[in-house]
């Protein structure tokens, strides 16, 4: 594949603890514009490839190049500057600020990153609608001004959704998007992974086979530490090594 098609690539990444080998030599190419998940059994090394490219940890081994760019060794908030941002990680949100608050502060924090540390007044009104359309886009219009805390479980996802797309990522990382959540928001958080696909890259940790087979363009299947298949869902799910790490495993 051409270089320049894909948005995130490692090369050999590996994670060693104490000798175990948790990550081994894994090759990841994701594709712009796509959803790509990783699945594998437990203890597969998924967790831990997901925490080496949100610069939770640092490889024993091997690089991770982002648009280009060896982001090895840079930290987790230089890494989301740069356009890669992790999403649905343990309350993100305010719960005592309300919905649009929480947004607002999102954008806050993506302006303060930026160069323009001090702004007039004025110029935070844009910022105000940029929340109003965010909201509306994740359609959660209607619970604006509720509590943030007094949302329901799956609304809550899709407003911490929100607060990482006000961040404007490029590449969305997300740890299991669907734990937890009910058949109905499972079809309202596919539904918005999907919208967010259009123009931006999506990366998942999920176990939910069918949300997996659903929304996925590529499956990296892991196991072992080790990458034992790639492709669509059709030709990881026909391949016999997968199905036996599956049953087997
Ligand atoms: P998965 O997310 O696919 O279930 P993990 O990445 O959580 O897999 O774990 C892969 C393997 O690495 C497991 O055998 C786990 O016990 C081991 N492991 C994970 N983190 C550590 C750690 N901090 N120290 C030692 N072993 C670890």
């Amino acid at each position: 594949p051409d270089a320049k098609d894909n948005i995130l690539e490692t090369r050999g990444l590996t994670m060693e603890f104490r000798g175990f080998v948790a990550v081994r030599n894994v090759d990841l190419n994701v594709k712009r514009h796509t959803i790509h998940a990783l699945i594998g059994p437990n203890g597969a090394g998924k967790t831990t490839c997901f925490n080496l490219l949100t610069k939770f940890l640092r490889p024993t081994a091997g690089t991770i190049v982002f648009n280009g760019q060896d982001v090895t060794r840079t930290g987790p908030a230089a890494t989301a500057r740069l356009g890669m941002v992790r999403s649905f990680q343990i309350s993100s949100i305010f719960a005592h600020l309300t919905v649009i608050e929480n947004v607002r502060v999102a954008l806050q924090r993506k302006l303060s990153t930026s160069f323009h540390f001090w702004k007039p007044k004025s110029s935070l009104y844009p910022l105000h609608a940029r929340a109003d359309e965010l909201i509306e886009w994740v359609g959660l219009e209607t619970h604006r001004d509720a509590l943030a805390g007094d949302l329901s479980y799956g609304r809550k996802r899709v407003l911490e959704l929100a607060t990482t797309l006000a961040l404007d990522p490029e590449l969305l990382l997300l740890d299991e998007p669907m734990a937890g959540l009910g058949h109905e928001d499972i079809g309202r958080v596919a539904e918005l992974v999907r919208r967010v696909a259009q123009d931006r890259t999506v990366l998942m940790v999920e176990h939910n086979l069918d949300v997996v087979s659903d929304l996925s363009d590529t499956i990296t299947v892991l196991t072992r530490g080790s990458v034992l298949a790639e492709g669509d869902y059709a030709s990881v799910s026909s391949n016999p090594a997968v199905r036996e790490a599956y049953i087997g495993g």
